[in-house]
């Protein structure tokens, strides 16, 4: 990855990865670690390509949360869950919050962990453990991931 000018105070930014920084939304907090930056020796960071955020975000949702274990969501007005093995209606309390390590591979970027923790439901009838919808969790996710950036001092863009 090549160097890069620091947006903020011209010096030269190198890149470098963030240790951690987190960041929630509703019931779901994100975790970011070793997720790659570009800093200078005045210590501002900044994404390593403008589209980084974007692409972070849309591989996230579409692929590696695609694989958590979830319900489904129901009902226009009020909306109910189900168990995504055997269809009961899962429970309004969580039986307790997990978290799930997914290694991040960003073509352009490289790999990193982003943990992300939920609040876990079982099925009332097979035990099933599992989120109560990916749609929720793919809601959750950009403004989750935006609080984490902010509280790196990354700016947007
Ligand atoms: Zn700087
Ligand atoms: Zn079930």
């Amino acid at each position: 990855m090549a160097t890069a000018i620091c947006k903020r105070c011209r010096a030269q930014a190198e890149p470098t990865r963030l240790e951690t920084a987190a960041g929630k939304s509703d019931s779901i907090s994100v975790t970011l670690r070793g997720m790659p930056v570009l800093a200078c020796p005045n210590g501002h960071r900044q994404f390593l390509k403008q589209d980084f955020a974007l692409k972070l975000v849309e591989h996230l949702v579409k692929e590696d949360e695609a694989g958590l274990p979830a319900g489904k969501e129901k009902g226009l007005i009020f909306t109910h869950y189900h168990c995504g093995d055997c269809g009961a209606e899962l429970g309004k309390n969580a039986e307790r919050r997990e978290t799930f390590p997914l290694e991040v591979s960003l073509p352009e970027f490289g790999t990193f962990r982003v943990e992300l923790t939920a609040p876990l439901y079982r099925c009332p009838k097979c035990s099933r453990e599992q989120l109560h919808s990916l749609e929720e969790v793919r809601k959750a996710t950009p403004p989750a991931l935006a609080e984490a950036f902010r509280a790196a001092d990354i700016p947007p863009g």
